[in-house]
């Protein structure tokens, strides 16, 4: 049968161009979320029906008397899949913190009923963005509490006007989140992008750094260079509404990023955490959210070591 249709003219074509959208379409998705995708391995998420973020989270209300004995499941039992996301006004932190009556001085939960099986730090670099901030810890306060982590949220706020560089804050943010907790997992935020679907866990996978908002595939070569692999969050999953912004002053782009794109595979090793350089400028414990407020300097020009290779 397969001979015989053959010899129909359009057959090779169609057989081709079928064959290239199949590439196509697992080059851009990822092969993994396309087979899972098709097997349905994840439910297929509808998000034209959304719950409110704050649901099940009267279950919470502490008990004095009760007493922790177990870790928390695997899997918390009260997540609602997609959420009711409006970013058009952002509520004040009088009313996020009543919302949140159980998170604690610096932006530190811990379930009551169960000892929280994953500890999450979340890292936001900030700067200028309060209404934005604002709007994610509406929004990440419930989300974290009800997939029963333990977690903190650290915002690294760059001081002074010296061009935006979110790279060294995240490092930043590492560095001074690994001096409160012994975290299984440290996630970088956007302070601009709110999760939709309270079914993408914010933990890491044992082995591999995890690509949380699948849509925003940002700076990616540096883990490719290092050897490790990274796995990605389904693209129905990993769903982000993000807030419209315009471009901020003190955040054009840096003139020198192509050299420095250019020169990763050279310093990239040399560049980042062992070589972080920043005068700290406050630590200071909000109700929301640990506050980091550093200097970082002015934006890199060109890396000593690219420079070197360069010229000699
Ligand atoms: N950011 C900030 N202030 C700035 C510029 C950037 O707080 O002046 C932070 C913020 O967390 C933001 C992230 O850096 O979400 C990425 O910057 P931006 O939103 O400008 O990037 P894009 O919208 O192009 O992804
Ligand atoms: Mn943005």
């Amino acid at each position: 049968m397969f001979l015989a249709r053959k010899d129909k003219p359009c057959f090779l074509v169609c057989l081709a161009v079928s064959q290239l959208t199949f590439i196509l379409l697992l080059y851009r998705r990822g092969a993994s979320s396309v087979f899972q995708g098709i097997f349905g391995a994840y439910p297929g998420w509808d998000y034209s029906k959304t719950q409110d973020v704050y649901t099940n989270l009267s279950l919470f209300v502490p008990d004095s008397e009760a007493v922790k004995t177990q870790y928390c499941p695997v899997k918390s039992p009260i997540l609602v899949g997609p959420l009711t996301i409006s970013v058009t006004k952002p509520p004040s932190l009088k009313k996020i913190q009543l919302k949140n009556r159980y998170v604690q001085s610096g932006g530190y939960f811990s379930p009551r009923h169960c000892f929280g099986r994953y500890r999450t730090a979340v890292i936001i670099p900030h700067r200028n963005r309060e209404s934005h901030l604002r709007t994610l810890l509406y929004y990440l306060h419930p989300f974290l509490q009800r997939q029963q982590l333990h977690y903190t949220i650290f915002v690294v706020h760059q001081a002074g006007n010296a061009t935006f560089n979110r790279a060294k804050l995240l490092n930043v943010g590492v560095r001074e989140a690994l001096r409160y907790d012994d975290w299984d997992c440290l996630i970088s935020h956007d302070v601009d992008l709110v999760p939709e679907n309270d079914y993408n866990l914010y933990v890491c996978d044992d082995l591999y750094p995890k690509h949380l908002s699948s849509a925003m595939d940002k700076f990616q070569y540096r883990i490719r260079l290092s050897g490790m692999s990274m796995t990605r969050t389904p693209l129905n999953l990993g769903r982000y509404k993000m807030i419209p912004h315009d471009r901020d002053s003190g955040n054009e782009e840096n003139s020198h990023r192509h050299n420095l794109l250019r020169n990763t595979r050279l310093n990239w090793r040399d560049d980042g955490m062992n070589s972080l350089d920043f005068h700290l400028i406050s630590r200071e414990k909000t109700l929301l959210y640990t506050n980091i407020t550093v200097d970082i300097g002015d934006a890199p020009v060109m890396p000593t070591k690219a420079r070197r290779w360069q010229f000699f």
